[in-house]
């Protein structure tokens, strides 16, 4: 299979907080399987590390109230033109990320709430008919 993955849960330190979210699980599935890693963030432009964001009314936005929507959704529309030309077969995503959550994201108020929604990119790659996976839903 040819697998997209959040580059972060690969080890690349492309988190906002400079940081990353390694998964030797994931590093297992991945196994002998072409693997594409992506940071939608980084792929916009967006320097590391930055300033956190969340999604408020439909606009990303980072914690001193700045707009970073275009540079979000431009990453996040580059990463799928990646996906259309390398053929993926599954993306992999981090969990709960305003560009990579599948399940849940932050609600926009910046206290750690959670609510049901899509990342700017787990959006993208879905209404393309791309198959996503939270990474907290690999192992059942
Ligand atoms: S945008 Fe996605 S790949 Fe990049 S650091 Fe955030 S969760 Fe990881």
């Amino acid at each position: 299979m040819k697998i997209m993955v959040s580059a972060c849960l690969l080890g690349q330190n492309c988190k906002y907080n400079g940081g990353n979210n390694y998964s030797e699980k994931v590093t297992q599935y991945i196994k002998g399987h072409e693997i594409i890693p992506v940071c939608p963030e980084v792929a916009g432009g967006l320097p590391t590390p930055r300033l956190s964001c969340e999604i408020v009314k439909g606009v990303v936005i980072n914690k001193d109230g700045e707009s970073k929507d275009k540079e979000f959704r431009d990453g996040a529309e580059l990463c799928l033109q990646k996906a259309f030309e390398e053929s993926v077969d599954l993306v992999i995503l981090q969990s709960r990320s305003p560009s990579c959550g599948v399940k849940q994201i932050y609600d926009g108020s910046f206290t750690g709430k959670l609510i049901d929604g899509h990342g700017v990119f787990a959006e993208l790659l879905i209404q393309n008919g791309i198959k996503v996976i939270d990474v907290e839903d690999l192992f059942g």
